[in-house]
């Protein structure tokens, strides 16, 4: 890179707005696992704080002076990449006025706190008025950009840049025709008895369990570490300090171990970020559909796979012989590839995890939409429950309070990167496949470096250089496409159920 003045004062500037988010990064790090509750009232302000500073550096008109200036960059540079994406971010805070973010900010912490209420005594009426307002201020922060064809489309662009409302519902209701006759299917015949995973398994041995297996998985130890926490998640303060999180429950041996390779599916992108785009806005994930496409892609194309288990089994088994010593590999592999009906996203398999996300896909578009208001929110929850997994949640608890999602301050664009990520996780696995031939025999020798250096040459490397459909375009040779998703859940479930 030049060392021309311009340039340098460019980059200071991106570096220091950079510093300032991830000092705020690690103290929501730090409140979501070792901070006492007692810090929760200035915990709330200082990350306060530190969002508007960064927020006013990101709008400083200089910082446009910087951007709007005609650099010579050559198209496909690196540097190039970054000044589109500089630009995009700069010109996407100046459309939000600092009122609205100082609202928007203090909005969300305490709808965070009235949710925990309201799902600790299961009564949605607590948090009623905080989701109202949340939707209030969702559809003001779309009409910031009232070019948008749809005000969904505002709120999805930041989270999945290139993907329309349009274009959602139209890839959402082919993948639907798809899944709905596979789990009638599937759930036709007998399931499959998973009580082998829900037994009592000492927390502490999980734990061991889990991070000696990220390890082996090919997550750099020395470059990030594991905790515990209520809610699991991958967060990162520099490319040097990638960090997970995850939630162990004695009487169910699934939670840890698969969450713990879903976040370090997430903390191997960052980690395979490449080392020069350090401290730039390109130092990130592209998209969160591209993002949840590493975590998924670990936790359940290999995860959950037979040649996976066929590796891992007897190592589990030695830890855990008195649980798992006179349980077959079949039974096992079985178990962890369960399929129901269920009312919990988290807990859901990979049949019917998608519909979970289109139900709240619907809602968010009625919501924002107008056809919906938040007050008939659980009957609109229940009812799609009832009609699409033909079960009706007892409690709130079980229906609309289960996701984070919403009582974090945004309603719309906050749940299609899960289906998204399931569906590009499966067209990687595909390419990296016809790379790789023999990946299964892999697999079972728990050889798994050349797939991460797969995942790191065509995916993580770039960071946020690539817009997602670019990325995807050149790893995997072609758009978006639901087969290759849809292929593998055919052939993996009926070698599963006959
Ligand atoms: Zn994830």
């Amino acid at each position: 890179m030049t060392t021309s003045l311009p340039w340098q004062n460019l980059q200071q500037r991106l570096l220091e707005i950079n510093d300032l988010q991830s000092a705020a990064a690690l103290l929501h790090w730090d409140q979501a696992t070792y901070m006492p509750p007692g810090g929760a009232a200035a915990r709330g302000r200082q990350l306060a704080t530190l969002q508007r500073l960064a927020h006013d550096r990101l709008t400083d008109p200089a910082l446009g002076d910087l951007l709007e200036r005609t650099w010579d960059w050559p198209q496909g540079s690196d540097e190039a990449a970054l000044v589109r994406l500089a630009r995009r971010h700069y010109q996407r805070a100046r459309r939000l006025p600092n009122a609205f973010i100082g609202e928007l900010v203090s909005h969300q912490a305490h709808t965070y706190a009235a949710w925990a209420q309201a799902r600790a005594e299961d009564d949605f009426a607590l948090v009623q008025p905080y989701l109202e307002k949340t939707l209030r201020l969702s559809r003001d922060l779309a009409s910031f950009f009232p070019e948008a064809e749809h005000p969904l489309d505002a709120l999805i662009e930041e989270e999945d840049p290139g993907y329309s409302c349009r274009d959602l519902k139209a890839l959402f209701s082919e993948l639907r025709q798809h899944l709905v006759p596979l789990l009638a299917e599937i759930t036709a015949t007998p399931p499959p008895d998973d009580a082998c995973l829900t037994q009592y398994f000492p927390a502490a041995e999980q734990l061991a369990f889990s991070r000696r297996l990220v390890a082996r998985l090919g997550y750099d130890l020395e470059r990030g570490r594991q905790d515990q926490t209520l809610h699991p998640f991958m967060t990162k303060f520099s490319l040097g300090d990638v960090r997970i999180t995850t939630r162990v429950r004695e009487d169910n041996l699934g939670e840890a171990l698969f969450s713990s390779i879903h976040e370090m599916g997430h903390a191997l992108y960052e980690q395979g970020i490449a080392p020069h785009l350090e401290g730039t806005p390109l130092a990130e994930g592209t998209s969160s559909g591209m993002h949840e496409s590493q975590s998924r892609f670990w936790e359940n194309l290999i995860g959950r796979s037979l040649p996976f288990w066929e590796w891992c089994y007897p190592q589990l088994q030695a830890v855990f012989p008195t649980q798992l010593g006179s349980v077959s590999l079949e039974e096992f592999y079985r178990a962890v590839n369960k399929v129901r009906r269920s009312l919990i996203r988290t807990d859901a398999d990979e049949v019917s995890y998608n519909l979970h996300v289109m139900i709240r896909f619907n809602l968010e578009l009625a919501l924002v939409e107008g056809s919906l208001e938040v007050k008939d929110l659980p009957a609109a929850w229940n009812h799609y429950y009832q009609t699409d997994l033909g079960l009706t949640p007892p409690t709130d608890r079980e229906g609309i309070l289960q996701d984070v999602h919403w009582y974090g301050g945004q309603i719309g664009g906050m749940f299609q990167g899960y289906t998204l990520g399931n569906l590009i996780s499966a067209q990687l696995y595909e390419a990296l496949q016809a790379d790789q031939p023999d990946l299964g025999s892999r697999v079972r020798r728990g050889e798994f470096a050349p797939i991460s250096t797969w995942l790191r040459t065509h995916v993580h490397q770039h960071g946020a250089k690539y817009t997602p459909q670019e990325l995807l375009q050149r790893a995997t040779g072609s758009p978006l496409r639901v087969e290759p998703f849809v292929n593998y859940l055919r052939r993996k479930y009926e070698e599963i159920y006959s």
